[in-house]
């Protein structure tokens, strides 16, 4: 197949270019580099089955294509509050594009949703069915309530235009390629740890979070793309669940060194606890569940940071 890829040069976005291609596939990688890097792909660069196109989501898009995964959007909280008129921009145009070119050349299109639209939750863990716990007017809301209206985007283009849509809400996910600058939990404590400065815990750290390594993420992905049982949203992640202090504790016990932990003021409308319920993933995605568990993961992502930082 020909499969369009957008965000791809980003962290999750090039572990699946990696994917399709080993998968056979030829693949057209588009992004504008906001928080993504050409060294994510640089790898990839010559390859008579890779192209790649540099372009913003909020202007449309025109290839013939087999399949789409949307993931042009930035992910961590400083990127995305950085200018967040445009991220919402991103989540909703993004959409539109991606969903009337699937329904252009009649392709199959994937959304990144997340997590995130379920808010603070009140119901623990999230299954699907939750409608979350959002608020629509803080500084997060430009990624949450911009990821949600994608999703009625995507429903609604699939109700009313046959569009063929799958729908993924991904948790924490962490590994190899995070920019050593996301400002997301886990390379900011293993970046801190490296380099020997403090640990920085927003909070009282008992906020929970659930971290699933990338290559159970991608997995999933192209389980939950190439089946026909449902078209989501399903929940990828992985259950197990840790406080940020247990994680801080964990990263400093791999690293090694001699870094302090510190506490820094909570960002406003940090959920205070995240865990998926995957018996939808289990269920449709040939009993997907995640291999790698946390301590394993973060030795892989602490040996790639090494060659970063
Ligand atoms: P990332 O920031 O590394 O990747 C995002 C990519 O999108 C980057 O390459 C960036 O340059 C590109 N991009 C941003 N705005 C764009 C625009 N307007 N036009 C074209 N390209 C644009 O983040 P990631 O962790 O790889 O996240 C990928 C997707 O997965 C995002 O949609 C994100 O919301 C979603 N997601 C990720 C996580 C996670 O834990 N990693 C969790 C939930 C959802
Ligand atoms: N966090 C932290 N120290 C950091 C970065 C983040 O304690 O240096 C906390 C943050 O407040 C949140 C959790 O870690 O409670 C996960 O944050 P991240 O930005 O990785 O993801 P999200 O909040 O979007 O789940």
């Amino acid at each position: 197949m020909r499969i369009l890829v957008t965000g791809g040069a980003g962290f999750l976005g090039s572990h699946l270019c990696d994917r399709l291609l080993k998968d056979g596939n030829d693949v057209i990688c588009l992004d504008n580099f906001f928080t993504g890097r050409k060294s994510n792909i640089a790898h990839l660069h010559g390859r008579p089955d890779f192209e790649l196109v540099r372009h913003d989501v909020i202007d449309p898009f025109k290839f013939e294509v087999d399949q789409i995964y949307n993931l042009a959007c930035p992910a961590s909280p400083p990127h995305y509050q950085f200018n967040p008129i445009k991220t919402t921009k991103t989540s909703v145009m993004g959409a539109i594009n991606a969903l009337g070119l699937a329904k252009r050349v009649r392709a199959r299109v994937f959304q990144a949703s997340t997590s995130e639209v379920y808010g603070d939750p009140s119901v623990h863990p999230q299954p699907e069915s939750y409608w979350g716990n959002v608020n629509p007017i803080g500084k997060r809301s430009c990624y949450d309530e911009g990821k949600r209206v994608a999703e009625t985007l995507f429903f609604d283009y699939h109700r009313e235009n046959k569009v063929d849509i799958r729908i993924v809400r991904i948790f924490n996910t962490y590994g190899p390629r995070m920019h050593p600058n996301d400002g997301r939990v886990v390379s900011n404590f293993i970046v801190q740890a490296l380099k020997g400065e403090d640990i920085t815990i927003y909070g009282d750290g008992l906020q929970t979070r659930s971290f699933c390594y990338v290559d159970d993420l991608i997995e999933g992905f192209v389980r939950l793309m190439n089946q026909t049982e449902t078209v989501g949203p399903i929940n990828i992640g992985n259950p197990g669940e840790f406080t940020m202090l247990q994680l801080a504790e964990l990263t400093l016990k791999l690293v090694g060194g001699k870094s302090k932990i510190v506490y820094r003021p909570l960002p406003s409308d940090d959920p205070k606890q995240r865990r998926p319920d995957i018996t939808l993933a289990q269920k449709y995605l040939n009993n997907w569940s995640p291999n790698v568990q946390l301590e394993e993961g973060l030795k892989r992502t602490i040996a790639y940071f090494k060659t970063q930082v």
